[in-house]
């Protein structure tokens, strides 16, 4: 069911509830990276320019449930207030008294930073009387936090049970765009899926089984395939409650037809460190005690020729331990590869692969670079998205 966004609500003049994502990597209140805020400069611009008074409110980190100094939210009002060229009131609180004064005195355009949602254990409870009380300062909601979207709390879920609640237009572009990759891809569809372990990514494989043309299998989870297939893989981490569920779902593209490719030759180093020593290997040659580490250049050639062949990628999970620079050329290469299609919708998604993205400058090569970790994954799996499912349907 397609949802209300906040162009099919009338705003003007309102006071409105902006839940963003704002979880960002904070570093002695440096924050290095600005995407999450640029992300919902759409949404926040489209306000102003309906005349509304705006009220953000995110999480940031795991404070659980109580005030922590470095997690509060101010550098992050300060950036955006550059970012916007604008004042941004960061508030000490997200709810009560003083907070209801602040709001009650805003004007048109103004913006208002709640503190961390989450130095109240309530917000994760999905505490009615939370949820409440921070409905009570506005007269609409619009969530534009996709990243949480697949977390059942207060501000996600909680208050939609009090206002009118709709999509921002970051919260509509990751529906539109992986709900189209989930319904109607345009084939062929590759789907290359990488991470450290298979158990997170066994439901996107099994949604998106009967639907791929090909699937990729690479990271610290194609050493669970390996071995399902009956090869020896060192040291390297096999989830070995998982093996059954991997043959099965090997038998199963066999007799579907669908192309499933794991690695024909790793990269394996003596210990899992930057500075191991490291060789290139056929799979059935990982030596004991190794660890594989990154996919090898024949495996790498295999799979930049599926990508080619695909009109829609989906990507989730780097190619190997992409933090040490030794292991970082499948997933580099291949990202490289992805970058250069035209004509290709490229949708990736997971945390590592958009920090890779972004140190490769290759952002404006992708068509999508989800902004959801969990949520995606769990969109992809099909999952309904608590935070989704209960903002306001079209048709309503
Ligand atoms: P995910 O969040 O599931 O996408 O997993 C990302 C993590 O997978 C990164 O931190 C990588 O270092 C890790 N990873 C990728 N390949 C391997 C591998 N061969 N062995 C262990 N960890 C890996």
């Amino acid at each position: 069911m397609k949802k209300q966004t906040v162009r099919d609500i009338d705003i003007n003049g309102k006071r409105v509830l902006v839940r963003v994502d704002f979880n960002v990597s904070l570093d002695k209140g440096i924050i290095s990276d600005d995407g999450r805020l640029r992300a919902v400069l759409p949404t926040i611009q489209y306000l102003q320019e309906n005349e509304a008074s705006i009220i953000l409110c995110s999480h940031l980190g795991r404070p659980g449930g109580k005030v922590v100094e470095d997690l509060k939210l101010a550098p992050i009002g300060l950036l955006l207030s550059e970012l916007l060229q604008q004042d941004v009131t960061c508030l000490d609180e997200c709810i009560g008294p003083r907070v209801e004064a602040a709001v009650r005195n805003m004007k048109p355009r103004e913006i208002i930073l709640l503190e961390n949602l989450r130095f109240h254990p309530e917000e994760e409870q999905n505490d009615p009387n939370f949820a409440k009380a921070l409905a009570y300062i506005a007269d609409v909601f619009v969530d534009d936090g996709f990243a949480v979207a697949h977390r059942a709390h207060a501000s996600t879920e909680g208050i939609t049970h009090y206002l009118p609640s709709v999509a921002g237009f970051l919260m509509e572009r990751e529906m539109e765009i992986l709900g189209s990759v989930l319904q109607s891809p345009q084939p062929p569809l590759v789907v290359a899926l990488g991470g450290a372990k298979i158990s997170d990514k066994i439901g996107i494989i099994e949604n998106f089984l009967h639907k791929v043309d090909t699937l990729l299998i690479g990271g610290g989870m194609a050493a669970t395939f390996l071995k399902a297939q009956g090869l020896s893989v060192g040291n390297s981490l096999v989830e070995d409650n998982r093996l059954d569920i991997t043959r099965n779902i090997m038998e199963r593209a066999q007799r579907n037809g669908t192309s499933l490719l794991i690695p024909l030759d790793v990269v394996v180093a003596d210990s899992f460190g930057a500075e191991a020593n490291s060789r290139t290997v056929d799979v059935e040659d990982v030596p004991d005690g190794w660890y594989i580490m990154d996919i090898g250049h024949r495996t790498l050639d295999v799979f930049r020729a599926a990508i080619a062949k695909g009109k829609t990628i989906l990507w989730n999970g780097p190619m190997g331990v992409f933090e040490f620079p030794a292991f970082s050329r499948g997933t580099r290469e291949l990202m490289a590869t992805i970058g250069s299609l035209d004509g290709v919708t490229t949708i990736l998604g997971g945390g590592s692969t958009a920090e890779m993205v972004d140190a490769l400058g290759l952002a404006d090569r992708i068509t999508h670079l989800s902004t959801g970790g969990g949520a995606s994954l769990e969109f992809l799996e099909g999952k309904t998205l608590p935070g989704i499912a209960a903002l306001l349907d079209k048709e309503a």
